[in-house]
């Protein structure tokens, strides 16, 4: 399986080939797929198995194949991170492969200075990836408008419930389109992780590696 048999665009494998990878990994070939057909994802999926690759890359494609013209453009994407190290981490991993497709991307998390963040904001960002907190902080402060969302990333949400984000996770979900694809990555599938997922997810895919 090549990333191109998965429906990757030639300018994304193109970048996977920069980057080194020559084939997908297990948790990429059973997501790719399901997220570039625009259904909800739930998957089972630890760091280290290039989770962030799975969903980044498809959403990319989503993303740059419906190109949004209106000014000032506005969040599409909304990834959230449980701390603020995956937070950068992932960002970084957004940067690298969107090079080359006209989207921009920001990043927000907690213990360091508003400003900085609202001025990268201020300049329009397709993809924010965002810890649930400092989100929230934006969003009261009318620096984030959430209400064009057409996808929401759960990253690592057993460790966001762990963690006590829920509270903080339902007030952001309360400010999304409920029209919208939600893809929620998780190590486990606890009881709460289940019940978080059977108010968020419509119909998901269910993948596990
Ligand atoms: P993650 O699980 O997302 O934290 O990714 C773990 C590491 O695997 C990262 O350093 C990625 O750059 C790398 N990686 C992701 N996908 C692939 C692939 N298909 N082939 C080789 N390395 C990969």
């Amino acid at each position: 399986m090549s990333f191109t048999d998965l429906g990757l665009s030639a300018d994304l494998v193109r970048t996977v080939a920069q980057q080194g990878y020559d084939s997908p990994t297990p948790i990429q070939t059973k997501a790719i797929p399901c997220v570039l057909s625009g259904q909800d994802l739930m998957a089972a999926a630890q760091t280290g198995t290039g989770k962030t690759a799975a969903f980044t890359l498809p959403l990319l494609q989503r993303l740059a194949s419906s190109p949004i013209k209106t000014a000032p453009r506005s969040v599409r994407c909304l990834i959230l991170t449980p701390t603020r190290e995956l937070a950068a981490q992932v960002q970084d991993s957004v940067r690298q492969y969107s090079q080359g497709l006209s989207i921009g991307s920001a990043v927000v998390f907690g213990g360091v200075g508003m400003q900085p963040q609202v001025q990268n904001l201020r300049r329009g960002v397709d993809i924010l990836v965002a810890t649930p907190g400092r989100l929230l902080d934006h969003v009261r402060q009318g620096t984030v408008d959430l209400s064009r969302v057409e996808i929401l990333v759960l990253d690592e949400a057993d460790r966001m419930l762990d963690m006590g984000f829920i509270h903080d996770i339902r007030k952001v979900l309360a400010e999304l389109p409920k029209q919208r694809q939600t893809l929620l990555f998780s190590a486990t599938f606890s009881d709460d992780i289940r019940r978080l997922a059977d108010g968020l997810l419509h119909k998901p895919q269910r993948v596990e590696v």
